[in-house]
């Protein structure tokens, strides 16, 4: 565990309660939890090569410790199909991050690989007051968000534990494939869940933990966006 154990005392050292997504997602892929490629880029010159390299769509997106929400500030973009739309998309995030917040350091652009559309899922964590590393999972969007939807439990997690959180939601029908759309791997939705549960429970240093959203896909499942808040 040596990268995770590196950024978490980087971040101390800093006095820095938020990871960046590059950070999170740095210690997701060392607790085997899957993530798309992504590279910071500096600058615009950087972005379209990284872009070249890991190839389109690309998804680009702000990096700053004083940007925990990045869409609602414009940071990030998708879609985008070649060089020239990700320079283009490169200045808008800028521009749209000063504007967002006049004093935000921008640590740079995060490149990223684009995951095809699926039915997106929830992975979090925190630390509850009376039972510890709490681990929740749920479906993306309003099933959160409107209908509640969610299931919590006491970590450590067991594979059943884990199993059981995703078949007792109600919206469990739409990860079980209907009409068209086919079942969502279930196996690799315990396994992401189940390494939450270890990383949370290794590194007692996280207070809250947000994979939102995982892609479900009928083979595999990838986390497109990480979040990480220390003690
Ligand atoms: P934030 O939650 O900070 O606003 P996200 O990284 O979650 O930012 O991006 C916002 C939305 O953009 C996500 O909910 C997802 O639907 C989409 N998205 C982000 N990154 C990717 C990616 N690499 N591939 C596909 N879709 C993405
Ligand atoms: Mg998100």
């Amino acid at each position: 565990m040596n990268q995770t154990a590196k950024i978490i005392n980087q971040a101390k050292k800093e006095d820095r309660k938020t990871l960046l997504e590059t950070e999170a997602k740095t210690i997701c892929a060392e607790y085997d939890i899957p993530v798309n490629k992504f590279q910071l880029a500096k600058s615009e010159k950087e972005a379209a090569a990284y872009a070249d390299e890991i190839g389109y769509p690309i998804v680009l997106k702000i990096v700053s410790p004083n940007i925990i929400h990045k869409s609602e500030a414009g940071g990030v973009k998708v879609n985008l199909k070649n060089a020239a739309e990700v320079s283009v998309a490169f200045k808008t995030i800028i521009e749209n991050a000063k504007k967002y917040k006049a004093d935000a350091k921008i640590v740079g652009v995060l490149v990223q690989e684009m995951a095809p559309q699926s039915t997106e899922v929830i992975v979090g964590a925190i630390k509850d007051s009376q039972f510890g590393q709490t681990i929740m999972f749920g479906l993306g969007g309003i099933f959160v968000e409107l209908l509640k939807d969610v299931n919590f439990r006491v970590a450590p997690l067991t594979t059943e534990d884990a199993k059981e959180m995703i078949t007792q939601l109600k919206a469990f029908p739409l990860l079980n494939g209907y009409r068209n759309t086919p079942p969502a791997d279930i196996d690799a939705l315990i396994s992401i869940i189940c390494n939450v549960s270890r990383l949370v429970m290794e590194q007692p240093e996280i207070k809250e933990l947000d994979l939102n959203p995982v892609m479900a896909y009928p083979k595999g499942a990838k986390t497109v966006d990480a979040r990480i808040i220390l003690e």
